[in-house]
């Protein structure tokens, strides 16, 4: 039976969308499609508000994580961890041999400007990554604080933000805030189904990666910027896709993103309310998200069962991730759905486990 996603990712895609992707194929070196990626690029700089550059990625976010941290680091990266996709970016920049140092701070918490002030202050780096909404604990970092004390205090630090399950769900102003890199594939909070990743680059950010060595070949914005030039990918572009692309930034655009940032924080309202009167939140107050609620498993459910439960019911949600699976679990309001959407969850939810009853 079809489920109606409430995950963070892949999240719930509709038909229009789909429609869109079937249109028929086009050559990736044919005028059509330089037309088509001249169309969608405005359409994605006025989403972030930015005049800079946007690429589009033939790829999951992972992929375009592992070019930045590449592209951009000369001599140390301090990597902001709040959840596992800062360990993530962590992990790649390991991976990669490139120098790096950790701040962390405890689940549930979010990274603060006082604490990568203090982080920063210890010198030596050129490039930071944050994660701007955790996806394993449901804490959004306030990104747009933090970018601007460190273009402030250490203009020399490149700014990398993983903004994967928020952009296009919530605000982000790329030039106004000071970003250097901040990219999100396209399964979350774009609604499209997975495989395209966006990425916003500043223009100070391509300066420098010309001069770095070992930048990669596939995510090589120097490459990149080449092509991007003619409104084209060095390698086959994922064309389907960004004609979905282009036929959802009509509709956000549509809805206003005023109107689409607001319908996140009225979604996430209706969550948090049910949340509190039945369990608890699991972030501090101050870092809940606008695209996903983690909520902590109160009264001991199995969160397995009662989603397959839902599961006959058309939806599914999120257990919690990692070594918090049972312990808590995960809604999504993100993308397309809506306020009635949350109501209607939350209500199965507690239908299932008979909690009007007490
Ligand atoms: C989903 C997610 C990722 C990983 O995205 P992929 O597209 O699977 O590579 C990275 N960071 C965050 C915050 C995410 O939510």
């Amino acid at each position: 039976m079809y489920k109606k996603l409430f995950i963070p990712g892949p999240t719930h895609v509709r038909d229009e969308i789909l429609e869109a992707q079937a249109e028929p194929m086009i050559g990736h070196r044919a005028r059509e499609y330089a037309a088509l990626q001249a169309e969608v690029t405005p359409k994605l700089q006025k989403m972030l508000y930015t005049d800079q550059v946007v690429f589009l990625f033939a790829s999951s976010s992972t992929g375009v994580m592992e070019g930045a941290v590449r592209n951009l680091t000369a001599r140390k990266v301090l990597n902001t961890l709040c959840g596992a996709f800062g360990r993530r970016w962590h992990d790649i920049t390991q991976a990669n041999g490139i120098p790096c140092d950790v701040l962390e701070v405890k689940s549930g918490h979010g990274i603060t400007p006082e604490l990568v002030d203090q982080a920063l202050a210890r010198g030596g780096y050129d490039a930071m990554t944050i994660v701007m909404n955790e996806t394993s604990t449901g804490v959004m970092n306030p990104v747009g604080d933090i970018a601007r004390l460190v273009h402030e205090k250490y203009p020399e630090v490149m700014v990398m933000v993983d903004a994967v399950s928020c952009m296009a769900g919530a605000r982000i102003e790329f030039d106004a805030w000071h970003l250097d890199v901040c990219l999100a594939g396209v399964q979350k909070c774009f609604a499209l189904p997975p495989g395209l990743t966006v990425c916003a680059v500043s223009q100070r950010a391509l300066e420098k990666c010309a001069t770095i060595p070992n930048r990669g070949y596939y995510f090589d914005f120097v490459g990149n910027y080449k092509y991007y030039q003619k409104s084209q990918t060095p390698a086959t572009p994922a064309v389907s896709l960004i004609q979905a692309l282009n036929r959802q930034m009509d509709d956000i655009l549509a809805e206003g993103l005023e109107k689409r940032w607001q319908r996140h924080v009225d979604m996430a309202e209706v969550v948090r309310e049910w949340a509190n009167k039945y369990w608890a939140m699991f972030p501090e107050a101050s870092f809940y998200s606008d695209t996903l609620s983690c909520i902590k498993n109160t009264r001991g459910i199995n969160v397995a069962e009662m989603n397959a439960e839902l599961g006959k019911r058309g939806a599914m949600i999120s257990n919690g991730y990692g070594p918090f699976k049972e312990k808590t679990f995960r809604i999504a309001h993100m993308g397309d759905l809506t306020v009635e959407d949350m109501r209607w969850v939350t209500a199965q939810i507690g239908d299932i486990l008979g909690l009007e009853a007490g």
